[in-house]
């Protein structure tokens, strides 16, 4: 939600993409808005740590089945960075807040 206008102008992909040296234009109110850098920050730590925890994870889960260790990492990394991303899509556009770049 743009913090100007209070509309709906953002999509996922444009939070996604939004960094807080790289400000998006409000497609409604045309001000530029950036995410606070702490929690953008955070929530970015926070997804490598669950990203390396996940890893770890599925390594222990699979290494059972007797799969051979190339299949066993790289399975592991995947399904990893795939999980991670989708905590990361999560936090970034629900607890990132927005604000208005001032000049
Ligand atoms: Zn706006």
């Amino acid at each position: 939600m743009c913090p100007n206008c209070k509309q709906n102008t953002f999509s996922i992909w444009d939070k996604m993409t939004m960094a807080p040296l790289k400000p998006k234009k409000c497609k409604n109110c045309g001000a530029l808005i950036k995410p606070k850098f702490l929690p953008f920050l955070f929530s970015l730590i926070i997804s490598q740590i669950f990203m390396i925890f996940t890893i770890l994870f599925i390594l222990k889960l699979l290494s059972p089945l007797g799969l051979s260790f190339i299949w066993t990492i790289s399975l592991s990394v995947v399904l990893g960075v795939i999980l991670s991303s989708l905590v990361w899509i999560k936090l970034h556009t629900k607890f990132i807040p927005l604000k208005v770049v001032q000049d």
